[in-house]
């Protein structure tokens, strides 16, 4: 109770959000009232997801559009990939760790700078639904593996075997070579990170992922890291990754893009400075896929990674797209 408040409290006042620099020299969005406050008008609803989700992106959408906010949206969003048993790298049917577990991490972030995650849990479809439940109904931000099981199922979460026939098959034919090298953009459509702004003007975002195929047991990744897989700061934008969650992890990969982002950089431009700094951190650059998305406090929108093959879907009310990404290796 005591943590909430404090966040409540140091977080910031609308009067502060509308009056920072980077809203109010939007023209387009503010407007002067009979007190020269600036307020927010014309504010578009809009929700970007790595990778070509067109469900995930459609039911986000559908609730934005309902006057909906952003954390519903960004949570019911990502739900129909982890319920997906045919997304084999996030919830239901994910592939599994070595030792044939599917082990799950997510995260959700919100307009207040609150925050949950559950890492290394398994047997539970939905760890953004857990994260979320952490993030509102305990006093901490990340519960992990036993823990956060726990915690679910005294939540109401059902337990289930999230290990497919398919993904079992697969991992049963890995096993014969247990040859550790992540393919380039081979899971297709991976970890999901999910931003919105709603109605409001309000941001939020959701990373869910079941994490690297065959990584060892009790690995963890950059999604369900709040900084590196997923970063909101309502003042100023929103930012989340797919790809090799190590790289990531190393340069808090979405608190520098937003950081970018409040430097006065465009989303595409702070999307593209934080992909180079991974390139200039890590000499093996090649053999690795990143791809980072990232959304200002305008609505407007970015993308970028290593590797061509990355793309990700924007649902705005310009309509439904699938966007490839441009690259690092593509230009
Ligand atoms: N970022 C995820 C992880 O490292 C995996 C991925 O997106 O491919 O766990």
């Amino acid at each position: 109770m005591e943590r909430r408040k404090f966040l409540k409290n140091s977080g910031l006042s609308t009067a502060a959000i509308i009056a920072s620099p980077l809203v109010t020299s939007c023209k387009e969005t503010t407007v002067e009232t009979e007190s020269s406050t600036p307020v927010l008008k014309n504010i578009h609803p809009v929700v970007i997801a790595t990778w070509d989700v067109p469900n995930a992106t459609n039911k986000a959408w559908e609730v934005l559009n309902k006057e909906g906010n952003s954390l519903d949206a960004v949570e019911q969003g990502v739900m129909i990939e982890e319920a997906d048993v045919t997304n084999q790298s996030v919830g239901n049917g994910g592939r599994p760790d070595r030792d044939g577990n599917v082990t799950l991490d997510a995260c959700i972030m919100d307009k207040d700078s609150n925050c949950g995650a559950v890492v290394y849990i398994e047997n539970i479809v939905h760890p953004v639904s857990v994260a979320r439940k952490v993030m509102e109904d305990t006093p901490h931000v990340m519960l992990a593996g036993k823990g956060a099981e726990k915690f679910a199922i005294e939540k109401g979460f059902e337990k289930e075997n999230l290990l497919t026939e398919k993904s079992k098959e697969e991992w049963l034919e890995w096993k014969k070579t247990s040859q550790y090298q992540p393919i380039i953009n081979i899971e297709n459509h991976d970890t999901i990170g999910m931003l919105a702004i709603d109605k409001n003007g309000d941001l939020s975002g959701a990373c869910t992922t079941s994490g690297m195929a065959y990584k060892m047991a009790g690995r963890v990744g950059d999604s369900p890291i709040i900084g590196a897989g997923l970063f909101i700061d309502n003042e100023v934008g929103g930012a989340t990754a797919t790809g090799m969650g190590e790289l990531v992890v190393r340069t808090v990969g979405s608190f520098l893009i937003v950081e970018l982002m409040r430097q006065g950089k465009s989303p595409q431009e702070a999307c593209e400075e934080g992909v180079k700094r991974i390139i200039a951190k890590n000499k093996n650059y090649k053999d690795f896929q990143i791809g980072f998305i990232a959304i200002n406090k305008n609505g407007e929108t970015g993308g970028y990674c290593i590797h061509p093959g990355f793309s990700y879907r924007i649902y705005s009310e310009e309509g439904h797209i699938n966007q490839p990404s441009t690259s690092y290796l593509g230009e």
